[in-house]
């Protein structure tokens, strides 16, 4: 897949649409927040979101520079603490943050630009590319990432390289790509490809971590095979700790027969159609089939 694709995938991810609610905005929902169009590459993206973000009420408050582990004008340098295979082709990797109560200050969802070490001890190497974190905002301590490798990518590969506890990773941002707001909605529906799932596993974790946040969530998740889908157990727990509020519904582009046996009923054949929009119950009022 080249990298034009990827990126439309991300933009595919970011595509988060009301299910129903009696504010359903339906298309608008995170509407000047998602990933943007017409930009020519993910920096151009940055660029953009690097304004919503200091506009944003969700950005960090106005607390001294000294308790934020990143800044989104700075590089700072990580240790890599632990690299582990999750897929054939992803790696999760933690870096430390530096204390075991340093707080993050994530605002959801946002990504990070990620740099490797330089022959200097205080600058990265000039290419960086965008991540998203996958562990809890509001976890302190750490900051996980799911990250696939391209085999001819100019980053990824060279990330996978990396090993725990010898190496580091720089780190710039946080940057805000779209803002999730608790109860804006009852139910959302989620479309993610691939590593395009990274951005709403942070909003997953606000809306499940956040008992006041009573928004329902349906998750279609597109991949090639079953052995490409991500974060497969975590998902697995998330749906057996809230159930009734949270379903997901796999399609795979190469369905095996039968199919696999966990998540019973909800793998699908194809890719994510209007077909499958309509089974989720996008844009009709009460929601998804059968309703809840
Ligand atoms: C907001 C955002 C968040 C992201 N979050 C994540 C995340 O959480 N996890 C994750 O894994 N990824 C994420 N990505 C994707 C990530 O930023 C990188 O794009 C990805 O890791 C590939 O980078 P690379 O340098 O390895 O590959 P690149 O060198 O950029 O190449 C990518 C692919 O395109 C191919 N390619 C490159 N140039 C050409 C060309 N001229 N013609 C044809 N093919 C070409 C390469 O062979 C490779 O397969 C995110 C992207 C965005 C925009």
């Amino acid at each position: 897949m080249n990298h034009t694709a990827h990126r439309r995938l991300h933009r595919l991810a970011a595509c988060c649409q009301s299910l129903r609610g009696s504010h359903c905005q339906g298309a608008d929902f995170f509407k000047g927040r998602s990933l943007s169009t017409g930009s020519k590459s993910s920096t151009d993206d940055i660029t953009i979101s690097k304004t919503t973000q200091t506009k944003d009420p969700l950005s960090p408050p106005p607390t001294p520079a000294a308790s934020f582990p990143f800044s989104p004008n700075e590089w700072r340098r990580f240790p890599l603490v632990a690299s582990a295979d999750h897929t054939h082709d992803t790696k999760t990797m933690d870096v430390a943050l530096p204390s075991p109560s340093t707080h993050p200050n994530l605002p959801v969802a946002s990504c990070v630009l990620l740099a490797l070490d330089s022959s200097s001890p205080t600058s990265p190497s000039p290419l960086s590319r965008p991540y998203t974190p996958i562990s809890s905002p509001t976890a302190p301590g750490r900051l996980s990432f799911l990250i696939k490798a391209y085999r001819d990518g100019a980053l990824s590969p060279r990330l996978h390289a990396l090993q725990a506890g010898k190496d580091g990773v720089w780190i710039k941002g946080p940057f805000l790509k779209f803002k999730y707001s608790k109860n804006q909605f009852k139910s959302i529906l989620m479309l993610a490809a691939g590593t395009g799932i990274t951005p709403m596993v942070q909003c997953l974790h606000a809306i499940f971590s956040d008992p006041e946040d009573h928004t329902s969530v349906t998750l279609l998740v597109a991949n090639r095979s079953p052995e490409d889908v991500l974060l497969l157990d975590w998902l697995d727990s998330l749906l057996a700790q809230h159930p009734g509020r949270l379903e997901v519904r796999h399609y795979l582009e190469r369905l095996p027969s039968p199919p696999p046996s966990r998540h019973g009923p909800s793998w699908h054949a194809g890719f994510i159609d209007e077909g499958a929009l309509r089974a989720a119950g996008a844009g009709r009022e009460g929601g998804r089939e059968g309703g809840r």
